[in-house]
């Protein structure tokens, strides 16, 4: 063996790999390698089993691996057609490569690596391949590699809905909050998509292992979650309860610029993101303009007083206690006699169960938020998907319920 083919082997790291002949294209930068596995006898992709050779195949096949300083690297290799007993006529098994595949293992797992951390165009570039065939590549492996994966031991849920496609299209999406990750996605939002997820993947038995579960405040998905859960408790979610605070306040803040005179605008005057800053992140300056409302805008200040002392509520550890706050909460909140105090009071006493069971349980969508965030990252790093499948590739890829670059075969698992 020549030195140069002998540092190409190397450097490839084709260790199961004999080459038989290479050739160097210098037009098209890439290096084309006629290769066959060193180990004599073939075997079944499916059932390992060693089979009887029918005949070798005619045309070649390609693989494509791992670019190397800029250079393409193509793989040759006529397989074998054999027989298997279980199987019938069916092609070798190639051991750099999944059956069926064009490129090999080193390939994909470079390709799955490399999306999770950066968009499909930049992984494109780095892989010498263009962006259609990557996510095409990416969809085909990521739809291999999940297959026949079955959620396990869940015990709390957390249902979100989130839009992709420049905000036009909704998904629903459901995590698994004690291993914070997602375990499915679906087209739409509401009862329907919902109630998929319950029918196609969960059995009777899992769904009543389920005891917690957390969602905002939609009729849909309460609703469906207390239908198919027999032992769960629902926990609405801390976030959603502080967005709707916020916008009860932002309503009374709306509210009172409409009916200010230019004098009084200047007190409201970028007034907005301050109130609804969390008293941990509030500067000396900001706490001073908003003790300052209590002069300049009364009706504004009582709103914000309710919204920074539902603060409280989230570090009580008793439930009687958490009761006994929010019934205080609600009567105050009501003889502000501002309209959409006593609408959000409305809604929380109808929720009142719910916002009390996060006591309990300390269950909250932080989890789900914070995957949340990840996703609107990729979502915006590849400034919106057209399709959700390509959407949902990049979900299960980066914070789904199966770690999808370690399913290929460890020997392969190099970059
Ligand atoms: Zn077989």
């Amino acid at each position: 063996m020549s030195l140069v083919r002998k540092f190409i082997v190397s450097l490839l790291r084709l260790k199961d790999i004999f080459v038989v002949n290479s050739e160097l294209k210098i037009r098209d930068k890439a290096l084309h390698l006629w290769v066959r596995p060193y180990k004599t006898g073939c075997r079944c992709p499916f059932c390992e089993r060693r089979c009887t050779i029918l005949h070798i195949c005619s045309s070649p096949r390609i693989w494509r691996d791992l670019p190397l300083c800029g250079w393409s690297v193509l793989l040759w290799y006529n397989p074998k057609e054999i027989l298997c007993p279980t199987h019938g006529r069916i092609q070798e098994r190639i051991p750099w490569a999944d059956p069926y595949a064009r490129i090999t293992y080193r390939f994909e797992y470079a390709l799955l690596v490399y999306c999770q951390m950066m968009t499909q165009k930049a992984a494109s570039r780095l892989l010498h391949i263009p962006t259609s065939t990557l996510s095409d590549l990416l969809h085909q492996s990521i739809m291999r590699l999940r297959d026949g994966h079955r959620i396990r031991g869940l015990t709390s849920i957390g249902v979100d809905e989130i839009s992709y496609c420049k905000g036009h299209k909704y998904a629903t999406i459901v995590y698994d909050l004690d291993r914070s990750c997602v375990l499915w996605v679906g087209q739409g939002k509401g009862r329907d998509t919902i109630d998929l997820f319950f029918q196609e993947s969960l059995s009777p038995y899992q769904r009543d292992q389920i005891l917690w579960a957390s969602c905002d405040m939609s009729e849909a998905y309460m609703g469906a979650i207390e239908e198919h859960c027999r032992n769960v408790t629902l926990v609405l979610d801390r976030f959603h309860i502080v967005k709707a605070i916020n916008a009860a306040l932002d309503e009374v803040r709306k509210e009172q610029w409409r009916e200010a005179s230019d004098q009084e605008r200047k007190i409201l005057k970028g007034l907005r993101w301050l109130l609804f800053k969390h008293s941990s992140t509030r500067s000396k300056k900001d706490s001073r303009i908003l003790h300052a409302l209590r002069k300049g805008n009364r009706r504004i200040y009582k709103a914000w007083l309710l919204k920074d002392e539902f603060e409280q509520f989230w570090d009580f550890k008793a439930p009687w206690a958490a009761e006994r706050f929010l019934k205080r909460w609600t009567t105050a909140a009501l003889r502000t006699r501002l309209e959409p105090m006593r609408k959000l009071v409305n809604t929380i006493r109808k929720h009142s169960t719910q916002i009390i069971s996060f006591v309990e349980s300390r269950l909250t969508n932080a989890v789900a938020e914070g995957l949340n965030r990840i996703i609107k990252i990729i979502k915006n790093r590849a400034s919106g998907f057209r399709t959700l499948d390509a959407f949902t590739d990049m979900i299960f890829l980066t914070v789904g319920d199966v770690d999808i670059p370690a399913q290929i075969p460890a020997k392969f698992r190099a970059l």
